[in-house]
């Protein structure tokens, strides 16, 4: 079975094309600077010797159409299938399903609908997904479509762990609530740590730790979200390379009145100005650990704040799950920074999280262990693959049309 992969974003399409049976990537690449003059799209086909095929095209792509067509002359010019009618299944990412999608969906009017519906929580991802969805389905009208959500991970998550404190009509005519993002995400290395620990997922408690340029962290019980950093937006929970995460709301009021920012300027502020970003100036982790390195005060208390803020999520998710079988660290930053996992479960044997800081300094492309042996709580590193979540559950839904 081969499924294509698309996450469309504004101005980019990025894809990859997996064959299920061997569940390996055919090709992948990506589309950008879509609508403006310097525009380029790329693919990347891995080959039996390891090394890579790669093809670039610089030209002029002016809207998601032109995108998509330009990706499927690259995998038929590489010899990867020759029409994209051949695909078995195309999934889609889509950033926020609100309530409704408990789970993945085939793409029909009423999910078409949904996800337009859904712009005003998602005003910068929802239309440029829908964007792709419509293109991809004029260009493969008789390939399955399926919609993989950000938030229906999220969905299990209790009404009172969800909802705001603020007065009940902005949740029952707004929706407005916790939704959470990077579900894939935390569903997957959930699924990969139980497997690696040998644990069935519908038993398995664990706290996965999203850290990338955006970061989350979530409390899994018996294999479902029952808490999630992230809120009504991205912006909520931890410390993100340019979101300052939780906040008294008030700082924003007092900023408004001290300083007359308007609304769009304080949501620029927040989430685009702050974070790692705006206490040193740079929201990219290995620079910021270039900086400590060479004694720039600002930047190691970031990195502090970037810590304390993780261990202060550990410790409360801990507290939401009372059994924690496992602490899971993914994302560019869990993957790679083995001083940010040393630092944020420091000093918490309490909580039967103990790091063996040998073990902690290697790396894998796999999953692996970093606790050490008398740990009552496994901590693992587990490499993310969103897209390969996406096509697995595109692949599923297939699967049953066909029953
Ligand atoms: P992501 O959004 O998952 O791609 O992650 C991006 C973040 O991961 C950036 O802050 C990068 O600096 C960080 N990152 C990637 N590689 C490393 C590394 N080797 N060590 C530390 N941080 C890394």
């Amino acid at each position: 079975m081969k499924i294509l992969v698309l996450n469309a974003g504004s101005s980019s399409i990025k894809y990859q094309l997996y064959d299920m049976a061997s569940v390996c990537v055919l090709a992948n690449g990506i589309v950008e600077q879509i609508g403006e003059t310097d525009s380029q799209a790329k693919i990347k086909i891995p080959q039996k010797d390891g090394a890579y095929f790669t093809k670039e095209r610089r030209e002029p792509i002016a809207c998601h159409a032109d995108g998509l067509a330009i990706i499927s002359e690259l995998l038929k010019e590489s010899g990867v299938i020759k029409d994209l009618n051949e695909l078995d299944g195309i999934g889609h990412r889509v950033v926020q399903g609100g309530s409704n999608f408990k789970e993945s969906a085939l793409v029909d009017e009423y999910v078409q609908n949904e996800i337009e519906r859904l712009i005003s929580l998602a005003p910068l991802h929802n239309p440029a997904h829908l964007e792709g969805i419509k293109v991809s389905i004029k260009q493969s009208p008789n390939v399955p479509q399926v919609v993989v959500f950000d938030t229906s991970f999220h969905s299990t998550i209790p009404q009172y762990a969800h909802m705001y404190a603020i007065p009940y009509k902005f949740y029952s005519e707004l929706k407005i609530k916790k939704y959470g993002f990077h579900g894939t995400s935390h569903y997957f290395v959930a699924k990969e740590g139980a497997k690696f620990l040998g644990c069935e997922i519908d038993s398995f408690n664990a706290i996965t730790l999203h850290l990338g340029n955006g970061a989350s962290a979530t409390a899994i019980k018996n294999g479902k979200s029952v808490d999630t950093s992230m809120g009504l937006t991205p912006l909520e929970g931890l410390i993100m390379g340019t979101r300052c995460g939780d906040i008294d709301p008030a700082v924003l009021f007092y900023i408004a009145r001290k300083l007359g920012y308007d609304v769009a300027r304080l949501d620029t502020l927040a989430n685009k100005e702050s974070g790692l970003k705006g206490i040193c100036g740079n929201n990219d982790m290995r620079e910021i650990n270039k900086m400590v390195e060479s004694g720039d005060e600002r930047a190691k208390l970031a990195l502090d704040m970037f810590n304390y803020r993780l261990k202060k999520y550990i410790g409360s998710y801990s507290a939401v799950l009372g059994r924690v079988d496992c602490v899971i660290f993914t994302g560019g930053i869990g993957e790679n920074d083995a001083n940010v996992r040393a630092n944020s479960c420091k000093d918490l044997e309490n909580l039967g999280i103990e790091i063996d800081l040998d073990k902690n300094s290697q790396r894998y492309s796999t999953p692996f262990c970093i606790s050490t042996e008398n740990s009552k709580v496994k901590v693992l590193v587990v490499p993310t693959n969103e897209e390969l979540e996406i096509a697995i559950q595109t692949q599923r839904l297939i699967e049953k049309l066909k029953k």
